[in-house]
């Protein structure tokens, strides 16, 4: 049997390299929990549409927390135009949630920019306060959904841009907590949505203020 105070003498040879391990652990955490942004040398080359841009290494970024109209709908153009007025030749300063990107391969992040005075401009929060986009609150990236909310519910209290023309259905809806899409229940869509997913709501604007976004498909 090896003396009790050999045991120690060894713990304590060994407890700097512990404590440097477990140091290089908390600081790998903190690293990873302090979002990682900085203005880049990178601009933007394109505006696609209202939530995607192509930057000049040639990567498309699509906008984290929110869904702008698409190509047919209304407000298509005006969200393209009002992200192209933030954003067009630009420099970018990006931050990252926990999933960098989405099975397009689109880089996903949160979209910095200063403007003429050198103010820092949320991108993804001004499309949502002006009424051009919706909250598209996607698991694991959530820092900002609760402000995409509440900016959300001020841009519909005062009927900006796409709330001016939605009309929510006072019917009952169901909710998926998976992808945070309602739907009308007679909604196809919403009859997959397996049980533990799914969530009702009294009507849609309740399932809006949950942060959940409507359905392409029954636009409830
Ligand atoms: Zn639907």
């Amino acid at each position: 049997m090896v003396p009790l105070n050999r045991h120690i003498v060894r713990l304590r040879r060994k407890s700097p390299v512990l404590l440097l391990a477990l140091l290089a652990a908390l600081l790998a955490l903190w690293a990873q929990r302090r979002p990682a942004s900085k203005l880049t040398h990178l601009r933007v080359v394109r505006v696609v549409d209202g939530d995607t841009i192509v930057l000049s290494d040639g990567r498309t970024v699509r906008y984290i927390g929110i869904d702008t109209p698409e190509q047919g709908q209304p407000y298509y153009d005006a969200a393209r135009n009002f992200n192209r007025k933030l954003v067009a030749g630009k420099q970018v300063e990006l931050e990252f949630d926990v999933e960098r990107y989405d099975h397009y391969g689109r880089l996903l992040a949160y979209v910095f920019v200063r403007d003429s005075k050198g103010r820092r401009i949320f991108v993804n929060a001004e499309m949502v306060r002006n009424g051009f986009a919706r909250t598209y609150t996607k698991p694991p990236n959530v820092r900002y959904a609760e402000m995409f909310v509440r900016l959300q519910e001020e841009a519909r209290k005062n009927r900006r841009g796409l709330w001016s023309v939605y009309r929510p259905t006072r019917q009952p809806v169901v909710g998926n907590r998976n992808t945070r899409t309602f739907h009308r229940l007679t909604c196809p869509l919403a009859k997959r949505i397996r049980p533990h997913n799914r969530v009702r709501f009294r009507n849609a604007e309740a399932a809006l203020q949950a942060g959940y976004h409507p359905c392409r498909e029954c636009r409830p």
